[in-house]
């Protein structure tokens, strides 16, 4: 195995391969605390990409309600268990990946879901957990009932599970965009990426025998148009951008400003190796022991950031971007109350207000009509 570097993970780890990174990396980020798990992203996705023979179970995004949410059914608990403890020393994760507790002969520690686990994608739907005596009460969020809404896409990972143990080579990463694909002329069906992703983000075709899995909506990305699940977000909490490594962040690119810069959105499971690049700003109201399994040791802090953000204008700014235009944004700025997005030709897309206007109608509420008193509430007057 080689030996690469992931900067998530704060050291050097095993891979399969010497694995380049690309020329830039396809990011989505996320605000968990936006949605409202109305399904217009995987619906979009769905009506763009997986209509077609042996597609009808197949949902390249997601929306599950954790804790009890699953597609497929465990897949997290499942590779959580098997990994054993995922301690970390500081921002350094001193367990092992996936990689690292491969099987003697495989690439990778997996696991294979039965067909039925695919069948249930709103498993768990709005099901809280915790003390469901007390409601949400910001200066005591933890003692409460709680569940939230996580957004689920492949991860265009910078060292791909999916990739390591496929034995023909069909998966690549582009390395215009590190998006990650899967090449179903090469492809003869063995699974073994099905097996090897931890996110369970490769799905099979039982009708065309080959795996499929998200391919990052490449032909908008390369008219340099956000994705389909991030332009219907009824939410606007998502993001479709490129990031670089930490040691190259530029504070003025928005994926760069939020990961590197303000700290603020997280990997999912980065203790699995794989880098994943889709990221979280966690939820606020739910306790730090689980989403910091789920987000890595930095959720305290994201959260501390977000809960900053009115006093915070760059910020919020950005989070104001979110939705605002379908194109991708290369730099924003806040200047003056407004936020701004500009091309990579440094033209301007979009400008928002930081703090939306508040408009206060007059209203007169009629005590009387036509010679009668009134006796209810008279909506649009
Ligand atoms: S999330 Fe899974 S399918 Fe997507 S790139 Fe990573 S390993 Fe491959
Ligand atoms: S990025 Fe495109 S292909 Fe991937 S889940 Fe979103 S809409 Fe589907
Ligand atoms: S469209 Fe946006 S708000 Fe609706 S479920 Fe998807 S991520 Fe959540």
């Amino acid at each position: 195995m080689a030996k690469v570097f992931n900067w998530q993970l704060g050291r050097e780890m095993e891979y399969p391969y010497e694995a380049p990174r690309p020329e830039r990396q396809f990011t989505m980020i996320m605000d968990t605390n936006k949605c409202i798990a109305c399904q217009s992203c995987t619906i979009a996705c769905k009506s763009t990409w997986t209509w077609g023979r042996g597609q009808e179970y197949m949902l390249w995004n997601n929306i599950e309600t954790k804790p009890y949410g699953f597609y497929p059914i465990g897949w997290d608990v499942n590779v959580l268990s098997l990994l054993g403890t995922q301690a970390w020393e500081g921002e350094t994760y001193g367990g092992e990946t996936v990689f690292e507790a491969a099987p003697d002969g495989e690439r990778v520690l997996g696991w294979s879901p039965d067909e039925a686990d695919w069948n249930h994608p709103n498993l768990g739907e709005d099901e809280p957990t915790g003390d469901g005596t007390v409601t949400y009460v910001p200066e005591k969020p933890h003692s409460m009932a709680w569940m939230y809404y996580l957004q689920r896409i492949c991860n265009h990972c910078t060292y791909p599970a999916c990739v390591a143990a496929c034995p023909r080579e069909a998966i690549y990463k582009r390395p215009e965009d590190g998006i990650v694909l899967v090449d179903q002329t090469r492809c003869r069906g063995y699974q073994e990426c099905v097996q090897a992703c931890p996110y369970k983000k490769t799905m099979f075709n039982l009708e065309t025998r080959v795996s499929e899995k998200c391919i990052g909506c490449f032909p908008k990305i390369e008219q340099g148009l956000q994705t389909q699940c991030t332009t219907v977000c009824i939410g606007r909490l998502r993001l479709t951008n490129f990031l670089s490594t930490p040691d190259k962040a530029d504070p003025r690119k928005p994926a760069d400003f939020l990961v590197h810069v303000k700290k603020i959105a997280l990997p999912l499971y980065p203790q699995l190796g794989l880098e994943p690049n889709v990221y979280y700003i966690p939820p606020v109201h739910v306790p730090v022991e689980y989403t910091s399994q789920m987000f890595g040791p930095g959720v305290q802090n994201a959260i501390d950031a977000y809960l900053g953000a009115k006093d915070d204008p760059e910020l919020l700014g950005l989070l104001m971007l979110f939705g605002a235009t379908e194109r991708i944004m290369d730099t924003f700025a806040v200047r003056d109350g407004i936020a701004y997005a500009y091309d990579e030709a440094g033209e301007e897309i979009v400008s928002v207000p930081v703090q939306e206007p508040t408009i206060v109608r007059p209203f007169d509420y009629p005590t009387e009509l036509a010679g009668e008193p009134a006796t209810g509430f008279l909506h649009n007057t």
